[in-house]
């Protein structure tokens, strides 16, 4: 799960990209709206994170210009302005979640995971499949009675599996959701992780598709 950070607040903007990475998620930290608008035309997000009162261009402009051009990326936005005139203009313009700071980073990973499920069309916090339940916040699946643990990045990559069952994802569709601009990405990382899956849930859960990618496939009706 991939985010874009927007946020020129230095000590701020650190903190945060801390305790996105914490909470599991890959994290690009932009600092003024136009490198944010470079960002989202290159590369592929789940969600942005998006302070309001940005140098060069503003948070809203970004904003209405994602919309413009038809895009439903979830935008959470983390500002200081915290009047209801303000709140109404950000939602209005297209943001799904609006959060004032001062705010705890609990909130705002609650508030980004909700965002999240409700792009996936899904209503709790766990995923479903066959005789596995997944709960992304605990790294944990449970199959029966037995609970197996997963690595932050073997999470990751099961989710968007999962939420593209039926689908084959490329290694580098993957990768991309595992790593930020500043993190050296470990060759083979993906086949290591997909690896780790197969060990830890049986080796028919994820298939290979030769030269393709890697699939979960869909529940039988
Ligand atoms: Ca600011």
């Amino acid at each position: 799960m991939r985010l874009l950070l927007v946020e020129d607040d230095e000590l701020l903007g650190n903190g945060l990209e801390a305790g996105l990475k914490q909470a599991g998620f890959a994290v690009d930290w932009t600092r003024d709206g136009r490198s944010a608008q470079l960002a989202l035309a290159t590369t592929g997000y789940e969600l942005v994170v998006l302070d309001l009162g940005l140098p060069r261009v503003g948070g809203m402009e970004v904003l209405k210009a994602l919309r413009a051009r038809g895009s439903d990326l979830p935008v959470l936005i983390l500002t200081a302005r915290d009047t209801v005139h303000d709140r109404v203009a950000g939602l209005d313009a297209g943001a799904d979640d609006y959060l004032v700071k001062p705010f705890a980073l609990a909130e705002l990973v609650a508030r980004i995971r909700a965002l999240l499920r409700r792009a996936h069309g899904r209503s709790s916090e766990v995923i479903r499949y066959r005789d596995l339940v997944l709960a992304p916040e605990s790294l944990t699946v449970t199959r029966g009675d037995d609970t197996i643990v997963l690595s932050g990045r073997e999470c990751a990559i099961l989710v968007d599996l999962l939420e593209h069952r039926g689908t084959a994802l490329s290694r580098a569709r993957l990768e991309e959701g595992l790593y930020g601009w500043n993190e050296e990405i470990e060759s083979n990382a993906v086949e290591v992780h997909i690896s780790n899956l197969r060990k830890k849930l049986g080796a028919d859960l994820i298939k290979t598709i030769r030269g393709v990618g890697y699939l979960v496939p869909r529940d039988r009706p």
